[in-house]
């Protein structure tokens, strides 16, 4: 399960996913870019990999 933070109307909210849009649930504020934190422990997670691997694919889009 994990945790963000929305900076507009300090809320948090929980996904299990890591994946896809993330929007806060209370004023539609777009959390994707967030970083993530583990609902149980509030340490933030690294999950940088995914961005990642999203703009690859833009790129590799854009070539062919
Ligand atoms: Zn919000």
């Amino acid at each position: 399960m994990y945790q963000k933070n929305c900076d507009r109307c300090f809320r948090p909210s929980f996904s299990s996913s890591e994946i896809g849009i993330w929007l806060c649930p209370i004023c539609k504020n777009d959390l994707t870019e967030y970083p993530f934190f583990d609902a149980m422990t509030l340490e933030r997670i690294n999950v940088k990999v995914l961005p990642f691997q999203k703009k690859i694919d833009c790129y590799q889009n854009k070539l062919s």
